[in-house]
């Protein structure tokens, strides 16, 4: 009993550290104008990968953080298996990025904040841990939730007023002038 509660104890100051990676990334992401997503991938106690979203610069929309974390992991480990490795995004990976993570046959997934709208690791859907798919992940959830979630409200709140202030700014061109 006591020896499992040392390990949960080093496991998550573990997951707090590697998912403060993750969201320095998701912050890089918002940096560039892209939905604030950071992913990183841990094998032994090191990163081997890192990404964060950029669908829209790549015009690529596989381009997610955990696409291009687990891309990269594959390069350094010269291994499309990632065995006894662990993805931390900051956000719940969505259908296409949990299906890459069962083809990965990544052990273990951590995740800040859940997608209410398309989450695939729990919320709305459950492929990670599908017995009917060939490779199942443990999942854990809500590390550095509310840090991760203010992040991604706060990048949708910013967008929804500056879209309006450039529909004003158009109204506003639009009004015809006073004869
Ligand atoms: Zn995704």
């Amino acid at each position: 009993m006591s020896e499992l509660m040392n390990n949960t104890k080093i496991t998550d100051s573990h997951d707090q550290h590697f998912m403060q990676r993750a969201f320095e990334l998701a912050q890089l992401a918002e940096s560039h104008e892209e939905i604030p997503v950071g992913a990183v991938v841990v094998h032994q106690g090191k990163i081997i990968g890192e990404g964060y979203n950029q669908s829209i610069m790549s015009h690529d929309p596989s381009a997610h953080a955990e696409m291009i974390a687990i891309r990269q992991a594959g390069k350094r480990v010269n291994n499309y298996r990632l065995l006894d490795c662990t993805l931390y995004v900051t956000l719940e990976p969505c259908p296409m990025c949990a299906g890459l993570l069962v083809h990965s046959r990544i052990e273990r997934i951590v995740y800040g904040t859940p997608d209410l709208k398309t989450g695939a690791a729990g919320s709305v859907f459950n492929l990670v841990s599908s017995e009917q798919l060939n490779h199942q992940i443990t999942v854990t959830s809500g590390v550095m939730a509310k840090e991760c979630s203010q992040l991604l409200s706060n990048f949708f709140r910013r967008r929804r007023a500056e879209k309006k202030a450039s529909r004003n700014a158009v109204k506003r061109q639009s009004i015809p002038p006073k004869k």
